[in-house]
């Protein structure tokens, strides 16, 4: 191996002369055999020695290349999960997480939830005494910071995912660099599969100061070292539409439809937005595979929140003379691995892109927050083309122009931190008692607007007091439950109205990401969606018990309202005031303002209030189509407004934080 110097900043360079690839037979190779095929192999050592020397090692390299299920194992290995430290690998997404922390215990050979486990939020599969690799969402990671303000246990701490640059992994990267000052001896690795590595580098590149003080120890170089895993992904051949296709999801069937016609063997991964348009193309694509030409099509959707029965098929093997067709979203994109049997050639080749992905949208001035399909990046393209050459020479099939791919498409996508409601986060850090919110070091700063909305938020729900600190008891309490403030707002209240039990079922609820299933379709399908049903039912059971635990913790009494249902409204009422809206007189369609900003709204058609427009109303979530619609609505008495947030409707200026 060779250290190189870039002469841009210091930032170190490693390359190896690579190791002649052994040979691949068929059949099965042992788990050993097949760790040692992984590109991340031959780096083995390159990684040890970088994270022994260096505070933080950033390393670059494409999904599948090993990052994630080798890395962990490596520094166990190396001793870093000794006398009773902890590995930590953080995931933007659960499903994420319990993936890779299943296919690490199998490699390993050990049972999932003893030496490798891993904690999502509600979820918490590890053990206290045995777990040594841990696999966390960046979320709970940042709630762990709570208790344990220095993650003490961790040893290394490995953030996985790093170019999503989701709104958790933002936080965290801030955080982790404040830690870092105070526990020299802890070990970052951020790891990522694009080039964003040289901003997040100079990030946690210390001030000339600062180094001059840290060289008088002898702890790690605290400047960070770069590491590009070199890949060994195939070409892959890309098409563009020759005109822009009026509809995405039409053209992805039918795209889909002629390479199963036209094309060799292999699977192909279609890139859509969401469950709606995924579950409209599996439909499709099922009618199609059901008649003549089209046998020999296995179609799979593939979205977070997917039962865990039917990820499982998505990830095992193409039987013989089929054609496996995962239909997903940007899940798929790089934080989960696909292809199994690579010596086997088998595997996704071919890729269509939509070209588009849901994406959450904030604007602090409507204080409205959608999730919206919008173009990708272009280095989201250039990823969802990547997964075509895993296993062969692929081919990805672009459903937008060249042109636009080349003058319209942006090069980035903007940080989630950019395009998001901050309640939830601004609480986090004042928690952990990060006061100057607006001077944190962050990677990418959020507006202004979005931070001052925020602030006004926080405090009209009690939670901030004048000074922006968290009050006591309320804000702390609020900052102990793992929920929107809003919800646990709305907890903290059910004590007074002797409802927490409902409202803890209903909080439950709320947290699951679809519990309602429209039953529509064959026999076989039904029997699908009743699966579904119970799964999901059966989670937000166990979501309860937990929530039961915390709200107990926290002193609030479990207690029935025994049917009383307007108690239940006041306590909903408590904690999402702020999202109260007025039917306008005279409406005839149904058209409802809402208090804080008048903006238009309606009630779902899948609401039960749906046409019959209570004159107030407040509203759980809004999602935009063709309008802004509520979801999950009660109707409400104006009086309970006043009585729950004062301040917040009597005064024209509510809030002293705004100024
Ligand atoms: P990276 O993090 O660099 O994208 P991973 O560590 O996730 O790569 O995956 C490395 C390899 O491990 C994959 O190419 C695949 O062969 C194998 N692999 C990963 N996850 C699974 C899984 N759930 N089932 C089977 N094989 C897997
Ligand atoms: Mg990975």
């Amino acid at each position: 191996p060779r250290l190189i110097d870039d002469e841009e900043g210091g930032v170190l360079f490693y390359s190896t002369s690579p190791l002649s690839s052994s040979s691949s037979g068929y059949g099965f190779a042992s788990v050993e055999k097949q760790r040692q095929r992984l590109p991340v192999y031959k780096y083995r050592t390159a990684i040890l020695y970088l994270v022994e020397t260096h505070a933080t090692a950033i390393i670059v390299g494409e999904t599948g290349s090993g990052k994630t299920t080798q890395i962990p194992q490596f520094l166990k290995e190396a001793g870093w999960a000794e006398g009773g430290r902890i590995i930590a690998c953080t995931q933007p997404r659960r499903l994420a997480v319990q993936s890779v922390a299943s296919r690490v215990a199998e490699e390993m050979g050990v049972k999932l939830g003893e030496e490798v486990g891993y904690t999502i939020r509600f979820e918490d599969v590890t053990n206290t005494d045995l777990t040594k690799i841990k696999f966390l969402t960046d979320g709970v990671l940042l709630r762990e910071m709570m208790d344990d303000p220095l993650l003490s246990k961790y040893s290394v701490i490995m953030v996985d995912e790093a170019h999503e640059r989701s709104l958790s992994t933002d936080i965290l990267l801030g955080l982790l660099k404040k830690i870092q000052r105070r526990r020299p001896e802890l070990r970052l690795i951020i790891s990522s599969a694009t080039i964003e590595a040289k901003k997040i580098s100079s990030f946690f590149s210390p001030s000339k100061r600062r180094q001059a003080l840290l060289t008088e120890d002898h702890g790690p170089n605290a400047e960070p070292a770069i590491l590009s895993v070199e890949g060994r992904g195939f070409n892959v051949e890309i098409f563009y539409v020759e005109d822009p296709v009026p509809d995405y999801l039409q053209a992805a069937v039918s795209t889909v439809l002629s390479i199963h016609d036209q094309e060799a063997m292999g699977d192909i991964l279609v890139f859509l937005t969401g469950q709606d348009d995924i579950d409209a193309a599996v439909q499709l694509l099922s009618e199609e595979s059901r008649n003549g030409q089209n046998q020999g099509l296995i179609i799979l959707p593939l979205y977070s929140g997917l039962p865990r029965a039917e990820q499982d098929l998505v990830f095992s093997p193409t039987p013989r003379g089929k054609r496996k067709v995962v239909v997903s979203t940007n899940i798929a994109e790089t934080s989960l691995t696909l292809e199994v049997i690579r010596w086997q050639k088998k595997g996704i080749v071919y890729v269509v892109d939509s070209g588009f992905s849901k994406q959450r949208f904030y604007n602090p001035i409507t204080d409205i927050e959608s999730l919206i399909v919008a173009p990708i990046s272009k280095a989201s393209a250039r990823q969802r083309a990547g997964r075509a050459g895993r296993v062969r020479p692929g081919k990805c099939y672009r459903l937008y122009t060249e042109e636009y791919f080349l003058k319209e498409m942006s090069a980035e996508g903007i940080p989630e931190i950019q395009r998001s409601n901050l309640v939830s986060s601004v609480i986090q850090l004042k928690a952990l008692g990060i006061d100057n919110i607006l001077g944190f070091d962050w990677l990418a700063s959020p507006s202004s607007e979005a931070m001052i909305r925020a602030l006004e938020v926080l405090y009209s729900l009690g939670v901030l007091d004048s000074d922006a600190k968290l009050t006591s008891p309320d804000g702390f309490q609020v900052a102990e439950i793992p929920l929107d403030p809003m919800i646990s707002k709305t907890i903290l209240a059910s004590n007074q109205y002797g409802c927490s039990e409902e409202v803890i079922t209903i909080a439950a609820l709320l947290s699951m990401q679809s519990i309602w299933i429209s039953a529509r379709g064959t026999e076989k399908e039904l029997d699908e969606v009743k699966l579904r049903f119970a799964a999901a039912e059966k989670k937000a059971l166990e979501v309860r018990e937990q929530l039961r635990r915390i709200a107990q913790r926290l002193g609030i009494v479990l207690k029935s309202c025994e049917g009383d249902i307007q108690v239940v409204r006041k306590a909903i009422a408590a904690g999402f005031f702020a999202n109260a809206c007025r039917l306008e007189p005279y409406s005839y369609n149904g058209m409802y303002k809402t208090v804080r900003t008048s903006q238009e709204v309606y009630v779902h058609p899948s609401s039960v209030l749906f046409r019959v427009n209570p004159k107030w109303v407040i509203y759980n979530s809004l999602v935009s189509t063709d309008r802004q619609y509520m979801r999950n609505v009660i109707s409400i008495d104006p009086s309970w407004l006043r009585e729950a947030a004062p301040h917040f409707y009597q005064h024209q200026q509510p809030n002293p934080i705004a100024h």
